[in-house]
C-alpha cells in the first residue's frame, strides 16, 4: 500500500484520510484543529525567537566590544 499521504491527514472523527489543506472533514463534516501541527509550529515561533533575542544580545555585546576596543586604542595611541 504506497498511498501517497504526504499532503493527507487522517480525520480524528471518522478516521478518513481527507486533504491536509481542508478545514473540515468531507465525509464527517468535523472540523480539523490540527492541534498537534499548531503546537508544533508554536514551539518552533518560540525557539526561533529565542534564538533571535540570543543573537541580537550578541550583537549588542559585539558592538559594544568593538567601541570599547577602539575607545582604548585611541587613549593608547594618543
Ligand atoms: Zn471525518
Amino acid at each position: 500500500m504506497n498511498i501517497q499521504t504526504n499532503n493527507m491527514i487522517r480525520c480524528k472523527n471518522c478516521g478518513r484520510l481527507i486533504p491536509s489543506e481542508s478545514s473540515s472533514c468531507r465525509y464527517c463534516g468535523d472540523e480539523l484543529t490540527n492541534t498537534s501541527e499548531s503546537k508544533v509550529s508554536v514551539s518552533e515561533r518560540n525557539s526561533t525567537a529565542k534564538k533571535r533575542k540570543k543573537t541580537a544580545k550578541f550583537i549588542v555585546l559585539g558592538i559594544f566590544c568593538i567601541v570599547y576596543y577602539n575607545q582604548c586604542h585611541k587613549y593608547d595611541g594618543f
